[in-house]
């Protein structure tokens, strides 16, 4: 048996009792976006880690140094986000090929540096290596949080509203785009393409998420809507119904569908690497919440609900009901969008 066969999720869910916890304050390890450690009665440290390798998650020639550089914190800030978190420090380790100058490496590292600049992040240490064929980024972020405000994946509650803070598949269209050289104008590349390579996270929708005591769980979507819906599903105890209707769906991803004559829908449940987050939110909170996000500027549409039965389905626009697979993005079985990277 090979990764392959059980796939990434298959095996965390192996190792994990391998996994010991030795310490009474650890409140979170394997299993959600961040471990969380309780330091104090009132905080809980967040800590998160991401790999990105070369061809399988990213290709050189598609994207300058500084944008893969900010990229590459920007993932794990997303998942800091995802516990309503602040981010606070990060480390960087490097697995170099022999071709890469000098100038691309402080080049990926100027455009890091901005990315944690913009959000106070301390870059304080890391390792450098040689590799033999690829480049392979990793970054580990800390964070904090108040310990009442914590966002985990296991506590959503059923009849919660499921609630996204961005719009969903635009950032596997525009992957679809960067591998096909298809005729499409400007205007509805760009922004489809940018989703991709320069996710932003969504840390002050985080914490305004924290903070209302309105939001019992969330996930950043990195791996595609109808996986990691799943993983708070499946945490939780709980199924949910989604409905297409009610999908945030950009212009851009609406015009490009419209020009390849497509249905967008695969991009928006299965594509990844949307970094938006999915919050359940209690339903006689709901409301008064997303009109406060829409004051303060940040987007929240509700999507669905969760249910007590396990099982999530879609509610089609013809009203056709469709049991989802979590089919996103999982690395070793390559199921989604990027067979090819
Ligand atoms: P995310 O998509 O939010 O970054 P992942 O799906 O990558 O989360 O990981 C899910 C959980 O599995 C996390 O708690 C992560 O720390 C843990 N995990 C992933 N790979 C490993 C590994 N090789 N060893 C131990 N834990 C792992
Ligand atoms: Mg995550």
């Amino acid at each position: 048996m090979k990764l392959k066969d059980i796939g990434e999720f298959g095996f965390i869910d192996r190792i994990e009792p391998l996994c010991k916890v030795h310490s009474a304050n650890i409140v979170r390890g394997i299993g959600d976006d961040c471990a969380v450690i309780s330091v104090s009665p009132e905080l809980n440290l967040l800590i998160t880690t991401d790999l990105l390798v070369e061809r399988v998650h990213f290709l050189l020639d598609w994207q300058g140094p500084d944008t893969l550089g900010a990229k590459a914190l920007a993932v794990n800030l997303s998942d800091i986000a995802a516990c309503g978190g602040t981010p606070k420090e990060a480390f960087v380790s490097i697995a170099v090929p022999d071709h890469l100058e000098i100038n691309w490496l402080e080049n990926f590292y100027k455009g890091m540096a901005d990315l944690a600049d913009k959000f106070k992040v301390s870059i304080l240490g890391g390792d450098t290596t040689r590799s033999l064929t690829d480049l392979v980024i990793n970054v580990a972020v800390t964070g904090l949080s108040r310990s009442g405000e914590t966002l985990l994946r296991r506590s959503a509650q059923p009849r919660d509203v499921i609630a996204v803070t961005g719009s969903l598949g635009d950032s596997a269209a525009g992957l679809e785009l960067l591998r096909n050289s298809l005729e499409v104008p400007e205007t509805v590349a760009t922004p489809l393409i940018k989703a991709h390579l320069s996710p932003s996270p969504h840390l002050l929708q985080g914490q305004m998420l924290a903070k209302s005591g309105a939001c019992n769980a969330a996930i950043d979507i990195s791996d595609g809507l109808s996986s990691d819906l799943n993983h708070i599903c499946k945490q939780s105890g709980l199924g949910a119904t989604i409905f297409e209707e009610k999908l945030p769906i950009s212009k851009a991803l609406r015009q490009l569908a419209r020009r390849l004559s497509v249905d967008p829908i695969d991009w928006i449940i299965n594509g990844g690497e949307d970094y938006v987050l999915l919050a359940a939110i209690k339903p006689d909170k709901y409301e008064e919440l997303a009109q406060k996000a829409l004051i303060e500027g940040y987007q929240l549409t509700e999507i669905g609900r969760f249910e007590s039965t396990v099982g999530i389905n879609l509610v089609r626009v013809s009203g056709e009901i469709l049991p989802v697979m979590p089919s996103g993005w999982d690395h070793f079985r390559r199921k989604a969008t990027s067979e090819t990277i």
